[in-house]
């Protein structure tokens, strides 16, 4: 890279007075509300160090749908929507393929540092550039790094230039890469797999941090509303996963919270090993915790086990920040931390205390569909719904049918109670005054989306079929606030010490950062900056 900008390193571009590190922190699925629920039982140097010596965003939203752990990173990291940045969805059905993709995957690529398929990923999908992209550009001396559980949370936020994006593979239990980055592990990551960290964490049981009397949801740990994990027959403390078989152990790990303190040795170890902080100009680590959201999905957002699990994180973090103060100093880094979305209380939970919600059975609602389709046109035109977008078949898409097929999908499914609202490519991609369709509008690509985007009523999920265990667990992806309030804080060198309530949006964290760094907004940023955060003491 140095030298094809033809630059030697002693000839370095310099920013003005920027930090030796940002540090972007993503909580998956943490709401804002988490924050001051276990306020009370947080250490003074983990969450509590940003809320109370950090500048505080109260109101900070997310301004489309659909809410999902892709979109959400790309958003946060190139300060746009999927309009913008392609990743509409976690998965989606890719015409182009005729059949699902993944957000991340790149069949052209391999895994490096295992011989499974979990690495053949990069951030191919995403059409724009990141802020970590436009730091790269901009300052080429500055190093890129991003770690998570998930292979999304460490491609997208570190962007295609990035000098290292690592994720866990479930078949070994190792942190992993693919060749879009590099041919080989470095050595400091070879070593660390070495280490095989999983099979010790994994065969410690989850028990209660504290004593029980730090614990809200004490008494109601064995909820009707909570999933079972791990071949267990009841959702109760302890998680003890000894007795499972390897392959079993390595899949059941990433919900446990050994799995946040495991990320955090390898994030530690990428910031002593790559040098963090030591280069001409800002380095810059991702960090996305998974493990909250693949646990929130089971238990729920008020569960004993959500409760513990933020308690052990909030251990992490101050670990995380403690390493920063003596590895970087105090006041020469930014740390953010923010949520790629956040969750909807468990629909069956919210029906059975007189609150609104429910669920939508596709199953049955889509088969009845298709029927009705039959009957008037004489052929099935529905390809397959997802993520509430409706893909008509190729073979209608340009022709004269294909308007009466949309018109006549979008009639019926307004009829679905648990439906809200249903949007057609065309409303889609015209003006709108109206707040939900402009949601939905900015979650819309023209080669990714279906032909008609649906939302769902207040409190819905969508289900495939009614099952006992449908009405267990929850999830997230829509426009409510329930999903799109999160937690905004950032920390460090010159930042400080405030709430701000002024409401912003999440692609206003990259135009932000615009200015941390030094950088010209990246190509299709459109967030405004939190102006806040520039205040003089
Ligand atoms: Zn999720």
């Amino acid at each position: 890279m140095l030298l094809c900008f033809g630059l030697s390193s002693n000839q370095a571009f310099s920013q003005k007075n920027t930090p030796k590190v940002v540090v972007g922190i993503v909580v998956d699925q943490m709401c804002y509300d988490y924050l001051y629920r276990f306020y009370p039982q947080f250490g003074k140097d983990g969450f509590k160090r940003l809320m109370d010596k950090g500048t505080h965003f109260r109101n900070v939203t997310y301004n489309y749908v659909p809410t999902y752990t892709g979109p959400g990173h790309a958003s946060i990291y190139t300060g746009s929507t999927p309009s913008n940045h392609g990743i509409v969805a976690n998965e989606w059905h890719y015409r182009p393929f005729g059949r699902e993709v993944n957000c991340v995957e790149d069949t052209t690529v391999s895994t490096v540092g295992s011989t499974s398929k979990y690495g053949k990923c990069s951030p191919y999908f995403l059409r724009s550039n990141t802020i970590t992209d436009q730091l790269k550009l901009t300052y080429p001396t500055s190093k890129v790094i991003g770690v998570s559980i998930k292979d999304r949370s460490a491609i997208l936020p570190a962007g295609h230039l990035s000098d290292g994006s690592y994720w866990y593979d479930y078949a070994t239990g190792n942190f992993i890469t693919s060749t879009f980055y590099k041919n080989e592990l470095p050595a400091w990551v070879n070593r660390f797999n070495d280490r095989k960290l999983v099979s010790n964490y994994v065969n410690q049981p989850w028990n209660l941090l504290k004593d029980s009397a730090s614990y809200t949801y004490i008494k109601q740990d064995n909820s009707p509303y909570e999933g079972l994990v791990g071949g267990k027959t009841s959702p109760v403390f302890p998680y003890d996963f000894s007795k499972l078989s390897p392959a079993d152990q390595l899949n059941v790990f990433t919900i446990l919270p050994a799995a946040n303190t495991f990320l955090t040795d390898f994030a530690i170890q990428a910031l002593t090993d790559e040098k963090l902080g030591t280069h001409a100009t800002t380095d810059f680590l991702t960090i996305s915790y998974s493990t909250p959201d693949i646990a929130g999905h089971t238990f729920g957002p008020y569960s004993l086990e959500m409760e513990d699990m933020y308690f052990r994180l909030d251990q992490e973090l101050a670990r995380l920040f403690q390493t920063l103060d003596k590895q970087i100093g105090k006041g020469q880094y930014v740390v953010f931390l923010t949520a790629d979305h956040a969750v909807v209380p468990v629909p069956q939970f919210l029906a059975d205390h007189k609150l609104p919600g429910g669920y939508l059975f596709l199953k049955d609602k889509t088969d009845k569909l298709r029927a009705k389709c039959i009957s008037k046109f004489g052929k099935d035109y529905l390809n397959t719904i997802e993520n509430d977008n409706v893909y008509l078949i190729d073979e209608v898409l340009g022709t004269e049918t294909e308007t009466q097929v949309i018109a006549f999908f979008k009639q019926e499914i307004s009829q679905w109670t648990e439906v809200k609202g249903v949007y057609t490519k065309e409303e889609l991609q015209s003006k709108t005054a109206e707040n939900w369709q402009q949601m939905v509008a900015s979650g819309y690509d023209k080669e990714r989306s279906g032909e008609l985007i649906f939302i769902l009523q207040p409190g819905f999920l969508p289900k495939t079929a009614d099952t006992p265990n449908s009405h267990k667990g929850t999830s997230h992806g829509s426009a409510f606030n329930y999903d799109t309030h999160v937690p905004v804080l950032f920390y460090g060198k010159e930042i400080l010490p405030q709430d701000v309530f002024t409401p912003y949006e999440i692609v206003d964290i990259t135009a932000t950062l615009v200015h941390v760094l030094d950088v010209q907004r990246p190509n299709t940023a459109v967030g405004k900056p939190m102006l806040e955060l520039f205040r003089k003491k």
